[in-house]
């Protein structure tokens, strides 16, 4: 227990062998999850630590390493910032991902969030593709029961022929299942690997392309995940895997040969490079929601909860973008026309204060140009500024801070997605065009 040690990306350079060039090591464990499922809490329960992993940009990349002891063994554990997934889209994900396709140590324990375990599964999958021993850890349990929701953990373990276990990290002792079964789990010979069947196109193409790369890479890494990874033109991680494993894979001519003629395969039938990555991401979806089919259930009826009624309306085909309008439309004019009145009042207050003040500077015999640059100039503008633009945002933000914590913001974003990604952008921004469309209708005032 005890004793922490900054980490960071440079500890990707780490092996399994230096590792565990500590004696006073038997395992190394790596905990990878999405963010904001009780990676962390998880972890300082069990290292003693109080420690906390950053998992926005803009913070440190850094992850914590902690010694636990069991019963038998002497484990380093490694705290990998939360992801999403092992191909990166941010510095946090790509040193988690880097990390658990090329140091995870002897066993990777993914924490998953019971109340959405569909979505978390998707990183399971996407490890289990590389990593021999995966241990599912299904935390937030009794965050999951309180609302309603159950999950039959030894269902899923047999579908996913992995250990899993289920977690209240949060609470006092909530983390002893896993204490009682981490022995026996890194322990454990791997039953029959889950093998993750992409569509008949795609795997004619990873058939062709799989013996050349194994006959390159051997037993290093998994070829399968890298025929893929080669399919799907995921060159980053591929150079990190030529970098971290001293291998040759982007420049071998017989791969490169083999690749062309199966990308060469797939572009005929209408596969280019976006339509492989998307079959690729869809096929791990829809193989989370198999997954949990009969493994999650709801207490209450979740479709017919006036909440999901609602969701429906609100991210309705024909009715979002009404409402939408219509919603902005309303709080755009209480804006505008509510706040003319303290508009009106603040500027009949401001310029009754600048005639005392006027009175004022001209009674200390200040010169005229001292009296037309403090009223005339600082004094007028600011409390024009102040009279114009406060009463609007004293108005607009409670709204849209409303908007926000009521979630309608976040069913705004999805509506606008499909819409935004068709010009490369996303849903989200469509919240800063509110916020500018605010500034150019209170412009003409
Ligand atoms: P991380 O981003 O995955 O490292 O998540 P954290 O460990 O920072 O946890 C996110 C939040 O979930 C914190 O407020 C924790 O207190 C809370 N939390 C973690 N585990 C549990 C749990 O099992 N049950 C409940 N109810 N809350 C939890």
């Amino acid at each position: 227990m005890g004793l922490t040690m900054s980490w960071s990306k440079s500890m990707l350079s780490n092996t399994k062998e230096s590792l565990h060039k500590n004696d006073s090591i038997d395992k190394i464990v790596t905990l990878a999850g999405n963010p904001n499922v009780g990676k962390s809490t998880l972890f300082n329960k069990l290292t003693g630590l109080n420690q906390h992993t950053g998992n926005w940009a803009g913070k440190t990349v850094g992850g914590a390493e902690g010694y636990y002891k069991s019963k038998k063994y002497n484990y380093l554990l490694i705290d990998i910032p939360g992801t999403y997934s092992l191909i990166a889209h941010s510095r946090e994900e790509k040193v988690a991902g880097d990390f658990i396709c090329f140091s995870g140590g002897d066993a990777v324990v993914v924490v998953c969030d019971a109340t959405c375990l569909e979505r978390n599964l998707n990183l399971v999958l996407q490890i289990s593709e590389l990593s021999k021993k995966v241990i599912v850890c299904v935390n937030l349990m009794d965050e999951a029961q309180r609302r309603g929701i159950s999950v039959n953990l030894p269902l899923l373990s047999e579908r996913l022929s992995m250990t899993v276990v289920g977690t209240s990290a949060g609470k006092h002792g909530g983390t002893k299942n896993l204490e009682a079964i981490l022995d026996k789990a890194v322990e454990a010979e791997n039953k029959k690997p889950l093998k993750i069947e992409y569509t008949q196109e795609i795997e004619r193409a990873i058939c062709l392309l799989e013996p050349t790369v194994r006959a390159v890479v051997g037993e290093t890494i998994n070829s399968r995940w890298v025929a893929i990874r080669l399919l799907s033109g995921e060159t980053d991680i591929l150079k990190e895997a030529e970098k971290q494993l001293s291998l040759n894979i982007l420049d071998d001519s017989q791969i490169k040969s083999t690749l062309e003629t199966a990308l060469t395969g797939l572009h005929k039938i209408g596969f280019d490079i976006q339509k492989i990555r998307d079959t690729i991401a869809a096929t791990l979806i829809s193989k989370a929601q198999k997954l949990t089919e009969g493994v999650v259930g709801f207490s209450h009826n979740k479709s017919k909860s006036p909440i999901s009624k609602l969701d429906k309306i609100l991210t309705g085909k024909f009715t979002a973008y009404p409402i939408m309008l219509l919603l902005l439309g309303l709080i755009f004019w209480l804006t505008i026309s509510g706040a003319n009145y303290p508009s009106e009042l603040l500027s009949k207050l401001f310029s009754w204060l600048g005639g005392y003040l006027s009175k004022a500077v001209l009674f200390l015999d200040a010169p005229s140009w001292l009296h037309g640059l403090l009223i005339d100039g600082i004094y007028k503008v600011v409390s024009w500024v102040v009279a114009v633009m406060l009463p609007p945002m004293a108005i607009f933000f409670p709204f849209f801070t409303i908007l926000e914590d009521s979630g309608y913001l976040s069913r705004i974003a999805y509506n606008f997605d499909k819409l935004f990604k068709s010009c490369s952008a996303c849903g989200k921004q469509a919240l800063t065009m509110c916020m500018g469309g605010f500034m150019v209708f209170l412009h003409p005032r």
